[in-house]
């Protein structure tokens, strides 16, 4: 790689350059971006879901603060508790606005979670040996 203030090609690993001693890059920054995207990252669950069950149990329960469910169906428990500490915060310090946001939101991004888990399933499955087709898939609107 090259030094991001000289340009002089340095080591992959160099956290300093040693013509110009400028820092590559904040580890400490790196580290939390890193596991905080390993913490959201998508969990691939043994069977395809429904993306529009996702969307509906966002949607339906998310009124009664219980739209993070949408996140247990989808087997995504990160996401559960993510949601579901941020809907306590938001909803007060909002005074009620994210009341109304929330259960559009989950049920829009419980919607394309479950899209995205799909194909991660589907993959899978064409990658794996002999396992049962995607009976069980089947796409169902809103
Ligand atoms: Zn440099």
């Amino acid at each position: 790689m090259y030094c991001k203030f000289c340009g002089k090609e340095i080591e992959e690993n160099d956290q300093f350059c040693p013509y110009c001693g400028k820092e590559q890059a904040d580890p400490i920054s790196t580290r939390i971006s890193d596991s905080g995207r390993k913490w959201t990252e998508l969990k691939v669950p043994n069977d395809t879901k429904n993306p529009g069950v996702a969307a509906s149990l966002g949607f339906f329960l998310g009124w009664f603060f219980l739209g993070p469910i949408g996140y247990v169906y989808l087997e995504q428990w990160n996401w559960f508790w993510l949601t579901f500490i941020i809907q306590l915060f938001a909803v007060p310090l909002t005074f009620g606005i994210a009341w109304i946001i929330i259960p559009v939101l989950l049920a829009f991004h419980q919607y394309q979670q479950a899209q995205q888990i799909n194909k991660l399933v589907l993959a899978r499955r064409e990658r794996g040996t002999g396992r049962e087709e995607e009976a069980g898939f089947e796409e169902q609107e809103l």
